[in-house]
């Protein structure tokens, strides 16, 4: 199979074309194609000679992403793709607009994936219930933002932000997510600023304190959904490994060492998780830590019983957390109708 041009960073690709005896600067017209033109077939290249743009589609592959139908939410702001691998297996990517359209203010916010499958098993997820499938290379992480920013570029518009909570646990495929969001900060290419990425963990607590010691500009938020270890295990089997007291020191840790807030969530789940006495519990572990709490109604799978919280419980919550000082925002569901709410990504193998 032919490498994924994405797959490619800057000087890697500068030795691929001196390769194919072509000049150094070559590799500027080809990356500035790519991640500013946004091309993505090799005939686009029409800086290049038609010899060269014949070598490059022979050498490299310019997708490995093959969308299924586009589906929208009934209320337009939600938009899911699903994409084949040339493996066969499959992934989703979902695009979620914030705020009125061309207004200064509209967020279009990519969420991706890192992984087709996930090893980590939650309970409530449907990721988590397909089981692991593969780790998406750095390529196959970036093509997906670059299908989304050329379906905006004709409107004049841009992906604003990544959160990488789609398929798949960022941290059990460190390297590759790191990877491509380095390719994508190059000021001479897509220009996109390690601070418009959320990554969101399970809580590995090793790659915690990895990311932490790297003093990346990356937003982290951690999946903390409870703070007593017998039901967050039973949720998260990942919880036996990284026990609540471990992560929650993993997670002061990465704040005292980068001054950066942290953001925990947490899936509101009616009659489980969702106390005013666990709410309280949960004040008492993050008094005095920077970080914020999302909380989130627990979308609806199929392999899971528990249902979301009531508005009513979600308030009570709410309210018991602001007690402790703690900033907390009651997020709403978002695409649940096209099955793009978070935990609601699954595909089986398409071929
Ligand atoms: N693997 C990473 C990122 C992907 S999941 C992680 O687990 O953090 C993104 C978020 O969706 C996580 O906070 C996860 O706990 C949450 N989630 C999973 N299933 C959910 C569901 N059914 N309803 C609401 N949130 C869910
Ligand atoms: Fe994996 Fe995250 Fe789903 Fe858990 S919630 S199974 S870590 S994708």
């Amino acid at each position: 199979m032919k490498p994924l041009i994405y797959d490619l960073d800057y000087p890697v690709l500068e030795k691929a074309l001196l390769a194919l005896s072509e000049p150094a600067y070559r590799a500027r017209q080809v990356w500035q194609g790519l991640y500013q033109s946004l091309w993505s077939q090799a005939d686009q290249f029409t800086p290049l000679s038609a010899v060269l743009r014949q070598k490059l589609g022979e050498t490299f592959a310019f997708s490995h992403l093959t969308p299924g139908p586009i589906l929208d939410s009934s209320d337009r702001q939600t938009r899911k793709t699903m994409f084949t691998l040339p493996d066969g297996y499959a992934i989703e990517a979902v695009l979620m607009r914030y705020g009125k359209s061309g207004a200064v203010k509209t967020r279009r916010t990519l969420c991706i994936s890192t992984q087709a499958g996930c090893a980590m098993g939650c309970v409530f997820c449907a990721t988590g219930q397909m089981g692991f499938k593969r780790h998406l290379t750095s390529g196959e992480i970036i093509e997906q933002i670059l299908f989304y920013a050329r379906q905006l570029q004709p409107m004049g518009e841009k992906v604003t932000n990544v959160v990488l909570m789609g398929m798949g646990e960022p941290f059990h495929n460190y390297e590759a997510t790191m990877q491509a969001i380095d390719r994508l900060g190059d000021a001479q290419g897509f220009n996109f600023g390690a601070r418009r990425f959320t990554i969101s963990t399970v809580g590995l607590v090793p790659m915690i304190r990895r990311f932490a010691n790297e003093h990346r500009q990356v937003n982290l938020a951690v999946s903390l959904h409870a703070v007593q270890d017998e039901l967050r295990q039973s949720m998260l089997p990942v919880n036996k490994r990284y026990p609540v007291d471990e992560l929650l020191s993993a997670c002061r840790e990465y704040v005292d060492k980068t001054n950066r807030r942290i953001t925990f969530e947490w899936a509101l789940i009616n009659g489980v998780n969702d106390s005013v006495d666990q709410a309280r519990l949960l004040g008492e572990r993050l008094r005095g830590l920077l970080c914020h709490v999302n909380l989130i109604p627990l979308n609806p799978t199929q392999g899971y019983a528990g249902q979301g919280s009531t508005q009513e419980r979600a308030k009570a919550f709410t309210a018991e957390l602001a007690r402790f000082g703690i900033p907390c925002t009651l997020r709403l569901r978002r695409g649940i109708d096209i099955q793009a709410g978070c935990g609601q990504l699954a595909t089986g193998k398409t071929r």
